[in-house]
């Protein structure tokens, strides 16, 4: 075998490492976000009879405009949109890599405010986009000021407004995206992977939408609708937006599999959505816990805490692993991430933190230094 760097790759992808979520088999794994409760058994034998019917028809291609997935998911958003207004893809990510396919591309820029979602950039690298990362606020905040600021610095093709922020759990007030997008000529994108986990009443960028027609939503079904391994993320926009998406994406790019499934998932929101209270319960007790072992947990709007104060957050990464519970360093300098579990697993996690002792005491056993 020869090596990466002997193939005649793209130059702009050259030295690049792809994105790279350990994937471990533990007993406690809150490091990638995902909703942990699993999908109830009555929803669940819908889903497989969904399916079951659906592979009697796999010999023709399925139907590329995903009619039925689209009308479900403009009813289950509300907001009186309309299914020409919404589009959907193999997870959100494949989503944004449409839009940036659509409205970035060589020679065009794309702007987020970092830290934030690492595949923003990796989206924009292999679509030939100009990764820009503006600054945000003291305690991962953005306010309109800052990010106008860095908009008319720039001037970006496309902004990417994570809302809430990964992986900073901040959510972002809706003065902000309406100021980001006056202030931009481009197409402005907030990606509210998380928007179910914010209080009940939150807005949603989707009331903006009316007369925005450079405005797009993103949204998954990998999060809050416990779906992240059948890969179904979804946006709503002008209707235009989605004939632009379709002039890049691959014809049949949505499984008579998937869409299937996602019908019969979107039939039971409620029932899909009702551990998201349940989570959110967790998450605010992940904040109030860790502060009270000595740590500085970051407001979160969505089903995860970054949490600062941490004296070496790669040894306590690898002893938490150690006790069999699976965390997220994403190298921000100080802070560890971790998803809301069920009751028992954010149980398990505090427990492995607070065997470690106070986050002022940095007691990092000694043996872990040697593994490290
Ligand atoms: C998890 C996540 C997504 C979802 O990606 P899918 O491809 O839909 O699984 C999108 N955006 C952000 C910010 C996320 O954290």
């Amino acid at each position: 075998m020869t090596s990466l760097s002997n193939l005649p790759i793209r130059d702009d992808l050259r030295g690049k490492t792809p994105y790279g979520a350990p994937q471990k088999t533990v007993p406690v794994a809150l490091n990638v976000n995902e909703n942990t409760h699993p999908i109830p058994d009555d929803v669940a034998a819908d889903i497989v009879a969904a399916v079951a019917n659906a592979v009697h028809g796999v010999n023709r291609y399925p139907d590329r405009e995903f009619v039925e997935l689209r009308e479900s998911l403009a009813r289950y958003l509300g907001h009186d949109l309309t299914p020409a207004q919404i589009w959907a893809a193999n997870g959100s990510n494949e989503v944004l890599q449409h839009v940036l396919q659509a409205f970035g591309g060589p020679g065009r820029t794309a702007l987020g405010f970092a830290p934030t979602y690492s595949m923003y950039s990796l989206l924009a690298a292999g679509t030939g986009t100009q990764w820009l990362a503006g600054p945000r606020d003291d305690d991962f905040e953005l306010s309109a000021e800052t990010a106008v600021r860095e908009i008319q610095r720039v001037d970006p093709d496309i902004v990417i407004l994570c809302a809430p922020n990964n992986p900073t759990g901040t959510p972002l007030s809706i003065e902000t995206i309406a100021a980001v997008y006056e202030a931009s000529r481009g197409i402005v994108v907030v990606d509210e992977a998380y928007a179910e986990f914010m209080p009940t009443g939150s807005p949603s960028a989707l009331s903006l939408l009316p007369g925005r027609e450079r405005l797009l939503v993103s949204r998954t079904m990998s999060k809050a609708f416990a779906f992240a391994g059948a890969r179904v993320g979804y946006l709503a926009a002008d209707a235009a937006v989605t004939d632009a998406l379709r002039l890049v994406r691959l014809p049949y790019h949505l499984s008579a599999l998937t869409q299937a499934a996602a019908v019969a998932a979107l039939a039971h929101s409620d029932e899909m959505l009702a551990m998201v209270g349940e989570i959110s319960a967790q998450r605010d007790r992940l904040v109030t816990e860790l502060a009270a072992l000595g740590y500085l947990p970051h407001r979160s709007g969505s089903n995860f805490v970054l949490f600062g104060g941490v004296r070496d957050p790669h040894a306590t990464f690898q002893s938490l692993l150690a006790q069999g519970v699976l965390i997220r360093d994403i190298g921000i300098p100080g802070h560890l991430r971790v998803t809301a579990g069920t009751e028992a697993e954010t149980t398990a996690f505090l427990t492995a933190l607070a065997s470690l002792g106070h986050a002022d005491e940095g007691t990092v056993p000694t043996t872990l230094n040697s593994q490290a």
